[in-house]
């Protein structure tokens, strides 16, 4: 018997070091930067955090290396109250690290080094089965191989569990996994991508959801960043207005939006109403600088107005 609301997140984990630096350095330059912050990033584990955050059973398949940023991993997602059991410490890979620049004008270069998060593979999700077997929904991103978020997929789908996808990098995607998939999340430039189809008005997000349902997609979230999403399924077409709020720092908002539209939809809310409570949930987090730091928890959503 499954518990209520419980969400597998199968995906990367990478350690973000952030540099604030006046200007970036020339080739062969040694420059001192003002201060050095480390946080939890990668898109795996911003949506595993923001599920977690909004009172869901999280458990996240991920690999991490066997060394202090690993281990800083894990207790920080424990914290969190996310099951790791099931994660894994690559023994000939560092974890996955972003480098981040940050200068005077806001401006950024990143450097990322995907590490363990590539040896994630097939046998870990098979060595997770089970918990997919107790979970509602599995949501996957692909900074991880896709033969991972494949066999996720297809296990879910053996196990009636819903299937939920952010297709990025929108490069990684294959026909095998859309085919696989109940709910995709992209965003405009993803789905441009994935489809062919630039999307700039409201006929063209119909288009290139509807050529994205063609191949095995049942239901698309189109998130277009402040100009809200589109939905289509079988139901037909919707379009929700992002929420008006001063925005300071847009990162992550997709891993919450999509994080929280899965939440949702496992509760048994439609689409519509999901990707409603979903914008609410990112567009708190829009007002936050950080990505997981800015994703709120439930009971701060519950008492949130705009
Ligand atoms: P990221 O890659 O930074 O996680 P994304 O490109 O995947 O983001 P967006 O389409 O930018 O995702 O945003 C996801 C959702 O977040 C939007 O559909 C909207 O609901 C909310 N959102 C984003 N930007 C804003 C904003 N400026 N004001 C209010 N809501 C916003």
């Amino acid at each position: 018997m499954k518990s209520a609301r419980r969400i597998c997140v199968v995906g990367s984990a990478n350690i973000d070091l952030t540099f604030r630096t006046p200007r970036f350095p020339q080739p062969g330059e040694t420059l001192t930067g003002y201060s050095q912050h480390q946080g939890m990033g990668g898109k795996g584990a911003n949506q595993a955090v923001a599920a977690a955050r909004l009172g869901t059973d999280v458990t996240f398949i991920a690999c991490v290396g066997n060394d202090a940023f690993g281990k800083a991993a894990i207790d920080a997602y424990e914290a969190e109250g996310i099951q790791t059991s099931v994660m894994r410490r690559a023994e000939d890979q560092p974890t996955g690290t972003a480098a981040i620049l940050v200068d005077d004008h806001a401006e950024n270069c990143i450097i990322v080094v995907a590490g363990a998060n590539g040896r994630l593979n097939a046998e870990d999700v098979k060595a997770a089965s089970s918990m997919i077997e107790q979970s509602d929904a599995v949501l996957c991103q692909l900074e991880t191989p896709v033969v991972a978020a494949v066999e996720a997929f297809r296990l879910a789908r053996t196990l009636d569990v819903l299937t939920v996808l952010t297709p990025a990098p929108a490069e990684h995607v294959t026909d095998q996994l859309l085919a696989l998939c109940d709910v995709c999340v992209p965003n405009r430039l993803e789905i441009s991508t994935l489809t062919g189809q630039p999307v700039e008005t409201e006929a063209d997000a119909l288009r290139a959801a509807e050529l994205l349902r063609e191949r095995g997609v049942k239901r698309v979230a189109l998130t277009m960043g402040g100009n809200g999403v589109f939905l289509l399924d079988d139901s037909g077409s919707a379009h929700i207005s992002a929420i008006k709020v001063e925005a300071v720092d847009t990162t992550g908002a997709g891993d919450a939006f999509t994080a929280a539209l899965t939440v949702s939809l496992v509760d048994g809310m439609t689409l519509t109403e999901s990707a409603r409570w979903a914008s609410t949930v990112a567009a708190i987090s829009v007002t936050r600088i950080g990505t997981q730091t800015a994703f709120p928890t439930l009971k701060e959503v519950n008492e949130w107005s705009p």
